[in-house]
């Protein structure tokens, strides 16, 4: 049984690098644009219009889809995929990472899994902001191998391209400033309720690299040791999933905050330094009071911090974007060295808008 076991396990390494399509491997080309959109699939859409918006959108320039997957039977999921593959996208699964989702049910077989803040109150018990927001630990040994084999058993779903990984970081620290009177928050620093995980794993692992539990820190914020441990937290998950998903010869991209700084400071995501084919920063600028412009100076920080590492494609909220700003929109990624842009999300778009939208990215 062992013996079978190493033999497959040969077999996949040896095929994997041929096992990346032709059409993924363009992606990994700097030169060569690629346009993205994150999409949302209705249950009860028939096939002959699914098909329909399918064509639509890539007769707009859109090359690839990230599709959420939200826990409904595998067979309907890959029916619908099928059809936008048939139209020639190549689509990603989008699936929630360190925080729970539809098709996980964790709480109850795995409490000691979810992440403690350092008022030592885990969010199962009280999730910050909003009642969803139930986060796993990923220094967990348990947590970690259940992420890692579950973005595994997709990746082996060979109707798929890659995996998108949403939700791989820890609960906001901080909200996005245009977010905060939501809530009626004003978080001008870092407080406990907000801040995690201090479950025992997390702090005695930190105890056993630093010599003191944070805990005991008096300033967590400005403890570098203390913010890195848990960037790399992060980034070694990320690292992780790479590798199984690699192993499968898929493509692993991720939805991430919208600058290397903000990311860190925010949700503690230091994306510039994962492993990981591509990545999509989510640059909504009015959660950030930002003007539509700022699309291109958040898409240079990044780029220029990746220094053409990683491949960088624009997240864009289209909702907030008129058509007749979708040619502005695309200028100011193109112009900062994004290798394309990435809306949010395919299901808002007018028809006006993917008109616009394909005429700026001129691809016909
Ligand atoms: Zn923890």
């Amino acid at each position: 049984m062992k013996q079978h076991h190493l033999l497959l396990l040969g077999i996949l390494f040896l095929i994997s690098p041929q096992c990346i399509s032709q059409d993924n491997q363009s992606i990994y080309s700097s030169k060569q644009t690629y346009d993205w959109a994150w999409m949302y699939l209705r249950g009860d859409v028939k096939d002959k219009k699914l098909e329909k918006q399918f064509q639509l959108i890539k007769d707009s320039g859109i090359d690839g889809l990230l599709i959420l997957l939200r826990g409904e039977p595998m067979e309907e999921f890959a029916h619908k995929v099928k059809i936008a593959k048939k139209v020639g996208l190549s689509v990603h699964v989008w699936i929630p990472t360190t925080k729970i989702h539809g098709g996980r049910n964790l709480e109850k077989e795995h409490p000691e899994w979810f992440q403690v803040s350092r008022e030592s109150i885990s969010c199962l018990e009280k999730p910050p902001y909003i009642p969803s927001y139930k986060w796993l630990c990923p220094n967990r040994e348990g947590a970690r191998e259940y992420l890692i084999e579950e973005m595994r058993s997709l990746a082996k779903m060979e109707f798929l391209d890659g995996v998108h990984l949403d939700y791989i970081r820890f609960p906001d620290v901080i909200l996005p400033v245009g977010i905060q009177p939501k809530y009626d928050l004003n978080q001008d620093k870092e407080y406990p309720e907000f801040d995690f995980c201090y479950c025992d794993v997390c702090r005695e692992k930190f105890k056993q690299e630093h010599g003191i539990d944070p805990m005991d820190i008096e300033d967590p914020a400005n403890n570098k040791d203390w913010v890195e441990f848990r960037y790399n937290s992060i980034t070694n998950l990320v690292n992780d999933i790479y590798d199984v998903v690699h192993a499968e010869g898929k493509m692993l991209s991720a939805a991430v905050f919208p600058t290397p700084k903000l990311a860190k400071q925010l949700v503690r995501q230091d994306w510039v330094n994962w492993k990981i084919d591509a990545l999509m920063p989510m640059i909504y600028h009015e959660y950030y009071f930002e003007p539509l412009s700022w699309v291109g100076q958040a898409a240079k920080e990044g780029v220029d911090a990746l220094n053409g590492k990683i491949p960088f494609y624009s997240g864009i909220f289209t909702v907030w974007i008129d058509a007749e700003e979708m040619d502005d929109v695309v200028e100011y990624s193109k112009q900062a060295g994004a290798q394309g842009i990435c809306l949010f999300n395919a299901n808002k778009m007018s028809k006006k808008q993917w008109k616009e939208l394909g005429k700026a990215l001129n691809k016909q």
